[in-house]
């Protein structure tokens, strides 16, 4: 059998389309643009076997129309949402072979960035699109914040080696944000550094891992008592319970 490997092709400002590659095949996830995905499809002479799609917004989906033009593939994504070209459409318990990569994978719901969006879980790795990010967290675009808090709730239940592939490269401006939540964390440092340094030689700050993200990232550290402690001076009032800290950081965050 080939082995897997998982390689980021950049796309807009920050987007990540994940590429799972084995031999001559290879299976993207979120191609929100056609054009870089092409491109490298051709560079690295490999023949695109399926689309994974996590939510609907168009740095996910935008690229799904064009790359179905050349190559008559499965789409995957999620049943509550509206996803161009979608095939075979998903809800938290379903399982899927990835066609052409050997890799088996769970699905997960997991709103709150999005109303349906889902998640891909198996094999050691996590797709989570805009739902984590190294030390943050998706917006809530139709979500509530206590939905987006269960759905990190989900995440933090899988074992703390799986490796996080975010579909974002926000790590750096999230980790300023995390330094004023939580500012005694000395995860924080670690995580600068070895962020930083991926980032200096070119590469991806990511994959993150879920034991990282419950060291480093305040919005999965909401029981930790420094994590609450600040987000109740920010709040100005004692606040009960972890969705309530959760909710107090969203918000803090996003006026940050
Ligand atoms: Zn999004
Ligand atoms: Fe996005």
């Amino acid at each position: 059998m080939n082995t897997i490997t998982i390689v980021p092709i950049r796309a807009f400002q920050d987007n990540y389309i994940w590429c799972v590659r084995t031999g001559a095949v290879a299976v993207v996830v979120d191609p929100g643009d056609a054009e870089p995905v092409l491109e490298y499809l051709s560079s690295e002479k490999l023949q695109l076997a399926a689309i994974l799609t996590t939510h609907h917004h168009g740095d996910h989906v935008g690229g799904n129309t064009r790359l179905l033009a050349k190559y008559n593939v499965p789409v995957f994504g999620p049943a509550r949402e509206k996803i161009p070209g979608i095939t075979r459409a998903l809800k938290e318990g379903d399982t899927i072979e990835v066609p052409g990569v050997g890799l088996t994978l769970g699905v997960l719901d997991v709103p709150g960035h999005t109303a349906g969006h889902i998640a891909y879980y198996g094999e050691g790795v996590l797709f989570c699109g805009d739902t984590l990010f190294s030390c943050g967290c998706g917006r809530l675009f139709e979500g509530t914040a206590a939905q987006m808090h269960s759905s990190l709730a989900k995440f933090a239940a899988l074992p703390g080696d799986t490796l996080v592939y975010c579909a974002h490269e926000y790590t750096l401006s999230n980790l300023r944000f995390a330094r004023a939540a939580d500012p005694d964390n000395p995860a924080l440092d670690r995580r600068e550094a070895s962020a930083r340094a991926a980032l200096a030689a070119g590469h991806p700050s990511l994959p993150s891992t879920i034991a990282l993200e419950l060291a480093a990232n305040p919005f999965m550290r909401g029981g930790d008592p420094a994590v609450a402690a600040s987000a109740s001076r920010r709040a100005g009032r004692a606040l009960s319970g972890s969705v309530d800290v959760f909710t107090t950081l969203r918000q803090w965050k996003d006026s940050f």
